[in-house]
């Protein structure tokens, strides 16, 4: 049987998938770590989906890297799937075309936009470049945008995030997909991400209140995208 393992932020992102694919808690299944286990089977896959989980004192979902380093480990040692997909919301940018609600799926390499190491060699190993699966023919049947995604532990972005997205070319910013991206490369486990877009970079409104707002509708549409992309892996051996 193959198996998909989906590593999601926040709950609300998880939500529209655990109940499509009639996922049951498992619960908190690596205490003390903080990630939460949803698993069921969808027509002969296995899926797992594991949340970063909340953390106790501010009742929020542990967005960001570290969470998200943790919860990669755990999962992908345990349920050692075929295929990880990040699935969650991400910041686009107007002027490379991005729309509030579009999908877009991970394209040629995953990299960081905040790792500020001067130094030659290490300078590239700080961005990551980590590999991720081709997506165009994914892009293609689902109609989905494509991008390369670049994390930063901030949800707002400084001049030094701009000019370092430039060099590599950036263009969906999240706060988790590039520490996913390296535990599933040391796994050599192939990883898809998924983001649905929140907001725009450096819009008039202000990051945070665009994300509030979009977050129901941009769930919403990752959800619908992930149903898509789940039946084609399905379907197809080649996956
Ligand atoms: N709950 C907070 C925001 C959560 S942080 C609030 O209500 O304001 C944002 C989460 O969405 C992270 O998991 C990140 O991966 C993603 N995200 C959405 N837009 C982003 C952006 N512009 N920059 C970085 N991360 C973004």
């Amino acid at each position: 049987m193959k198996k998909i393992c989906f590593i999601v932020a926040m709950q609300a992102e998880a939500d529209p998938l655990i109940g499509h694919f009639g996922l049951k808690s498992l619960g908190a299944v690596f205490s003390p770590a903080p990630c939460h286990v949803f698993q069921g089977i969808y027509k002969d896959l296995e899926i797992t989906l594991v949340t970063n989980g909340k953390d106790d004192g501010t009742g929020l979902d542990y967005v960001g890297c570290e969470a998200a380093t943790l919860t990669a480990q755990l999962a992908i040692a345990h349920y050692c799937p075929d295929l990880v997909v990040n699935a969650g919301t991400a910041g686009g940018f107007a002027s490379k075309g991005a729309c509030v609600g579009d999908v877009y799926l991970s394209h040629k390499y995953i990299v960081f936009h905040d790792r500020r190491v001067g130094v030659p060699g290490w300078d590239r190993m700080g961005k990551g470049y980590y590999p991720c699966i081709d997506s165009d023919s994914l892009a293609r049947s689902g109609g989905f945008k494509q991008g390369i995604c670049t994390t930063g532990s901030s949800l707002d972005m400084i001049a030094e995030d701009a000019v370092q997205m430039q060099q590599t070319g950036g263009e969906i910013k999240d706060m988790e997909a590039a520490a996913i991206a390296w535990v599933a490369q040391l796994h050599h486990t192939p990883l898809l991400c998924v983001k649905s877009i929140t907001d725009l970079v450096g819009a008039e409104k202000p990051t945070a209140s665009q994300f509030r707002e979009n977050l129901n509708m941009a769930t919403r549409r990752l959800g619908e995208a992930c149903f898509k992309i789940v039946d084609e892996y399905w379907a197809d051996d080649r996956l």
